[in-house]
């Protein structure tokens, strides 16, 4: 079959759980409180990250939020044109339930933005190299337990959990903060009395093992279900062939395609991205070079007979497709 033809077949395609969207605009935020602030890395790390918890109980939002999707908080203050910040989105990183078991206590996984300037704005000065600080990720992770939020959303329905999660196999792959989608996904499928028999994988991308996050917790939900496989890519520590390079989040699915290609080739399975915006394409190439493209991948004729470690990127971001089993969220 030509790779521009996915065997598209509605038997396969999940149904998807029903969501509510924008119910809280930016004009009329409600607001929440920060109930609990911790770093989740895997130990120290040169970037910081937050588990942090917001209770919006009380408030319109509370039950509305299902796993997968995500809240926006608008920080406080004003932007450089003196108007009120625009909302920043964040994943929620708990199951439907929240963390509460009642839907009113959200929670993420928010990275501070910290570098030095560069000009990314037209106009900016080349040579101002001072901090750069993102405004809402900081605000996040400087406030205490107690400080209020503004909060909106629904926000989100790319990423979501079929509504009988019984009738699928799943494979993550996240990089960096985009575990936080994947987090809620497994406390959905695991947590409580009748923890899902589907097979679950999850390929965890971060550039230094420190940056693991949640590492603990899911190496325990590993050991403790035969059916959820965990493993990571780290792209600069040296490989686990010793060689210098590291891996990315692609390279330990193609190294590992002997254990899962069942899995991925069979019709059950469903495949979700999460993280940094570029990260698809090396899952693009990795998917169509072992035949699996069918599946999850809707392609342009022009990529018949090229050898799909050759498609340019460019034309992968703006001609490959997810099909209705692949979801794709990069920021
Ligand atoms: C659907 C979705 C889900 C998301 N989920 C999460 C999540 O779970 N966790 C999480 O941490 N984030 C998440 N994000 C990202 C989040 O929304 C924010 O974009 C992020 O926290 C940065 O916001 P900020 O206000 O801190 O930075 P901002 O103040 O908005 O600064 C970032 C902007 O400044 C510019 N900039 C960046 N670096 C520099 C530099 N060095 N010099 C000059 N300018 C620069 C860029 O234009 C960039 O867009 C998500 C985004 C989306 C779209």
């Amino acid at each position: 079959m030509s790779s521009h033809a996915p065997s598209h077949n509605p038997e396969f395609d999940p149904i998807l759980t029903e969501v509510e969207m924008n119910l809280v605009r930016r004009k009329a935020p409600v607001k929440g409180r920060i109930v609990r602030s911790e770093l989740c890395m895997n130990g120290k790390s040169p970037s910081f990250v937050r588990h942090i918890e917001v209770d919006i109980s009380g408030t319109s939002l509370a039950g509305k939020f299902k796993a997968g999707q995500a809240f926006g908080i608008i920080p406080p203050g004003t932007n450089d044109r003196g108007r009120a910040h625009n909302a920043r989105l964040y994943s929620i990183a708990c199951g439907s339930a929240g963390e509460d078991g009642a839907g009113a206590v959200l929670s993420t996984t928010c990275k501070r933005v910290i570098d030095e300037h560069k000009p990314y704005k037209k106009g900016a000065d080349p040579d101002d190299h001072s901090l750069f600080l993102g405004v809402c990720s900081n605000f996040l992770c400087d406030s205490p337990v107690g400080t209020e939020v503004l909060v909106t959303g629904p926000s989100g329905k790319t990423l979501l959990l079929p509504a009988d999660t019984s009738k699928h196999d799943y494979f993550f792959v996240a990089a960096g903060t985009g575990i936080a989608p994947f987090r809620g996904f497994l406390k959905e499928l695991f947590d409580g009395p009748h923890p899902t028999t589907s097979r679950v994988v999850l390929v965890m991308g971060t550039p230094y093992r420190t940056d693991l996050l949640y590492h603990r917790w899911l190496c325990d939900l590993a050991a403790k279900h035969d059916n959820f496989e965990y493993d990571v890519a780290i792209s600069r520590e040296p490989g686990p062939d010793g060689g210098e390079r590291g891996e990315y989040v692609q390279q330990v699915i193609n190294r590992r395609m002997g254990d899962w290609k069942p899995l991925l080739d069979s019709n059950r399975c469903l495949f979700y991205v999460c993280g940094l915006d570029g990260m698809q394409i090396g899952l693009v190439r990795t998917l169509a070079y072992h035949g699996l493209g069918r599946h999850y991948l809707s392609v342009p004729e022009e990529f018949d007979s090229v050898d799909p470690n050759e498609w340019p990127a460019e034309r992968i971001k703006r001609r490959v497709r997810p099909t209705a089993r692949a979801m794709v969220e990069v920021y």
